[in-house]
């Protein structure tokens, strides 16, 4: 077995590794799961780690489908299409959101969910990985119908999850209303002396209703946690530090007033409604409230500026948080940054990212930088299965704990296999699943 050290951006093809033919992958270069895949596989190659454990995490366990009908406002009724993968869970039941937008489709879900998988390992924390969503814009619904979206969802589901066995939680599209309306269906459904362990079926849940604190703000809080790490390597200070952000939704707008009030100026920030920049540092706390009320980040008091002009606003570091594939090797080319905190899952196209690595840009990847949510979401489960809670402190402690043993496990394997950050934060997961494997063996 080929033990040679290419960075992963470096890679000519996506199609280079055996185990693709083995396993009959198609060869779209443009689809995300193969890009998924062709990364993992590449820093298992580094890692020299077993073929049963490259083939098992190649493919995820289970793909569940489903349609279901819902009752619109109108009396009508609507089919949607709704998914749950469960990738691996040699370490933990599942675990992973539950993503409502008008382009979820199974090749995504499929590869959100092995990023879950990675996650969870890095981070240490005794989950596997798993994704779900439904095929649907939520801003053309009303709350009532997104309620009866999520139950339906749920009801459609909800012989094939279980606290125990896959939690779901939020993601783009859903929030702690959404989990609410899930585990309040899951438990009147599953009516029992004990029901009310399945207000462990989801995390991320209101605080009133078995939610941890710290819980929303957590994906922006680990972002923000990581690169404080890892700041001191590139020798950036986070007072007075430039920052551009892509997508001001849960992430992008926490991260953003995290960093705000540590002192750095949020100089420009983009979404889907259009890109903002203020040379002296936008109110990043205004600009959540503009967005909560408004939709998006247009009309805020800033300068609008063009798609491109946001990418070429030079800054320290640029957050995406938005969606996956956003940044091409177009926009990298563009990025006048030094450091790229990947805030979203996937946001860095394989091309992308050999022009990051060209330009000698500094990318710290999804897997460590957003796993803050699912870290505080095994805490929320801790204590549900405990009875407890946790004050803000103890999150906010253990969640930076969780988070800064991730990366400097992240920059030991840099160090130690002389590969990338992002190939490095892969083998960081894959060699605590592989030891898994090793002891576990393979059933039968
Ligand atoms: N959807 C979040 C993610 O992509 C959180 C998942 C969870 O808390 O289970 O990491």
């Amino acid at each position: 077995m080929s033990t040679t050290v290419v960075p992963n951006a470096q890679k000519s093809s996506i199609t280079m590794d055996p185990v693709f033919d083995e396993l009959g992958f198609p060869k779209d270069p443009n689809n995300l799961y193969l890009q998924t895949v062709a990364t993992m596989l590449h820093a298992a190659e580094v890692l020299d780690l077993r073929h049963r454990v490259k083939i098992i995490l190649a493919q995820p366990k289970n793909e569940i489908m489903v349609h279901f009908p819902v009752r619109m406002d109108d009396g009508h009724h609507k089919l949607f299409k709704g998914y749950r993968v469960q990738h691996n869970n040699a370490l933990g039941p599942y675990k992973g959101g539950l993503r409502f937008h008008e382009t979820v489709h199974l090749d995504d879900v499929k590869s959100l969910a092995l990023l879950m998988t990675m996650k969870c390992s890095l981070v240490r924390v005794p989950f596997g990985g798993g994704k779900g969503g439904v095929k649907v814009n939520p801003r053309e619904h009303s709350a009532a119908e997104m309620e009866r979206i999520t139950r339906r969802f749920c009801s459609a589901i909800m012989n094939m999850i279980g606290p125990e066995h896959d939690i779901p939680a939020p993601d783009v599209g859903t929030n702690a209303q959404h989990m609410a309306w899930f585990a309040d269906t899951y438990i009147m459904s599953n009516e029992s002396k004990e029901a009310n362990a399945g207000i462990r079926v989801v995390t991320g849940k209101p605080v009133e209703f078995g939610g941890s604190l710290g819980r929303e703000k957590a994906t922006g809080q680990g972002v923000v946690d990581t690169l404080v790490e890892l700041l001191p390597e590139v020798g950036i200070k986070v007072n007075g530090m430039r920052v551009s952000i892509l997508g001001y939704g849960n992430v992008g707008s926490w991260a953003g007033r995290i960093l705000y009030d540590m002192g750095a100026k949020i100089v420009a920030v983009a979404d889907h409604t259009g890109a903002i920049h203020n040379e002296n540092g936008l109110d990043a706390h205004a600009l959540a409230e503009h967005c909560a009320a408004k939709g998006g980040v247009k009309g805020f008091a800033a300068d609008a500026i063009s798609n491109d002009e946001f990418y070429r606003t030079k800054v320290d570091v640029l957050i995406p948080a938005a969606l996956e594939q956003m940044i091409t090797d177009r926009e990298a080319k563009m990025i006048d940054a030094k450091v790229v905190v990947e805030g979203a899952n996937a946001p860095t196209t394989p091309a992308g990212d050999r022009i990051f690595n060209e330009r000698g840009i500094e990318v710290i990847p999804a897997i460590l930088a957003n796993a803050g949510g699912v870290t505080v979401s095994y805490f929320e489960w801790v204590q549900n299965k405990t009875s407890t809670y946790w004050d803000i402190e103890q999150v906010d402690r253990e969640l930076n704990r969780h988070m800064v043993m991730a990366a400097r496990r992240t920059v030991l394997a840099r160090q130690r296999y002389k590969v990338d950050l992002r190939t490095a934060a892969y083998i960081g997961a894959l060699d605590h699943i592989g030891k898994a494997y090793a002891v576990r063996g393979i059933f039968p």
